[in-house]
């Protein structure tokens, strides 16, 4: 278990890259940090790593308190976006380098290499240099060298954003599976929100060095917390939409939707609903979101169609084969229980 205690760093300059930052990783949980770029993500890992020393605050792993303890003495492995293999050592070197550290015997060490690089697909490639190996193959590289030293926490630095999309799709199952078997807690930093969806456990969104929101992959796409989070997460972003309640709904883009407890009438609130759960119809609705198609992109097997309601750009989606023509008249149906609304003022969600 990994447990960060007010965490809070500030750099020379004034930067305060976390600030009084809380979290609990469960033993053996695959935990994803997003977030946008300058939240604090990698100064997180690398404090947790015992690269980087806190300004204030703790960091524990299982029950002890590591904050004093040296990188080499808190049983952690890190792998970077760019590998830092070393590149004058062959792939049998590289993987028995921690070994070599904790002062292993050569033939021990040798052989735990042979054992790990037979499992991760490296058996032939042992006496080559990192010079010699794809991209892919030195990624598996630098996993090997991790495992090998038996750690009890795994913290990942975008390890797979060096790879094209074909290979990182493979690395991706690939590496998850290795977690499984090895159950190893693991923290993982990424840009890519589609890889934290399908790898992670739990995913805590960051924003100026503190955690907006920590939730399973489903909890934090279906509910986010607040208009930040929503607007974050999403390979297409949210509908962020200005809505009134009145009545006994709420009026948005000139339809209305279901209005939850605790609003007051007149009140304004930001309706939020995904894409993918408005979808575009071509005959008329009651309730109905209603405006004229100003932009269609074919996304594979569905499509992304841009509606103009009132000057407001309001974007639904149809099946592959479905489009409307740009410049007609459609209707976007809101599926019932996925609108999300949030109070105008500090963006929370009230349902
Ligand atoms: P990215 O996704 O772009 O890698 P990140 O979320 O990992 O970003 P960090 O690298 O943790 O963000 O940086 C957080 C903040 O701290 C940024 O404002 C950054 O400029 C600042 N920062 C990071 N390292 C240092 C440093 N050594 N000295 C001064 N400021 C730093």
């Amino acid at each position: 278990m990994v447990t960060v205690e007010g965490l809070t760093k500030e750099f020379p300059g004034g930067v305060r890259a976390l600030d009084g930052l809380n979290l609990s990783i469960m033993d053996g949980e695959f935990f994803a940090l997003l977030g946008p770029s300058g939240c604090g993500k990698t100064t997180l890992l690398r404090t947790i790593a015992g690269l980087e020393s806190p300004t204030s605050g703790a960091v524990r792993i299982g029950d002890r308190d590591v904050t004093p303890l040296a990188p080499g003495a808190r049983n952690v492995a890190m792998v970077f976006q760019d590998y830092a293999l070393f590149p004058h050592m062959t792939v049998r070197e590289n993987i028995a380098y921690p070994l070599k550290i904790k002062r292993q015997p050569r033939g021990e060490r040798e052989a735990r290499a042979g054992e790990i690089g037979g499992q991760l697909g490296l058996a032939g490639l042992m006496p080559r240099r990192p010079a010699e190996l794809s991209g892919g193959q030195q990624q598996r590289v630098a996993l090997a060298r991790a495992v090998a030293c038996r750690p009890s926490v795994f913290l990942f630095d975008e390890p797979l954003s060096n790879l094209d999309a074909r290979l990182r799709l493979e690395a991706r199952t690939f590496l998850k599976r290795l977690q499984r078997e090895l159950a190893v807690t693991t923290v993982f930093v990424t840009h890519d929100q589609a890889e934290a969806l399908a790898l992670a456990d739990r995913i805590a969104v960051m924003d100026a060095g503190q955690i907006r929101q920590i939730g399973t992959a489903r909890e934090v796409f279906r509910r986010p917390s607040t208009t930040f989070v929503a607007n974050f997460i999403g390979s297409t972003p949210m509908n962020l939409l200005s809505g009134e309640v009145r009545g006994d709904g709420i009026a948005v883009a000139g339809g209305t939707v279901p209005r939850p407890d605790g609003l007051s009438d007149g009140e304004p609130v930001t309706v939020g609903i995904r894409p993918e759960y408005l979808p575009v119809l071509t005959s008329a609705q009651h309730g109905a979101l209603s405006g004229e198609v100003s932009i269609v992109e074919h996304l594979g097997t569905s499509s992304l169609v841009t509606v103009e309601i009132d000057g407001e750009l309001v974007a639904g989606t149809v099946a592959e084969g479905d489009e409307p023509d740009t410049g007609t008249r459609v209707w976007l149906r809101p599926v019932p229980g996925r609108v999300l609304i949030y109070r105008v003022g500090d963006g929370t969600l009230v349902s």
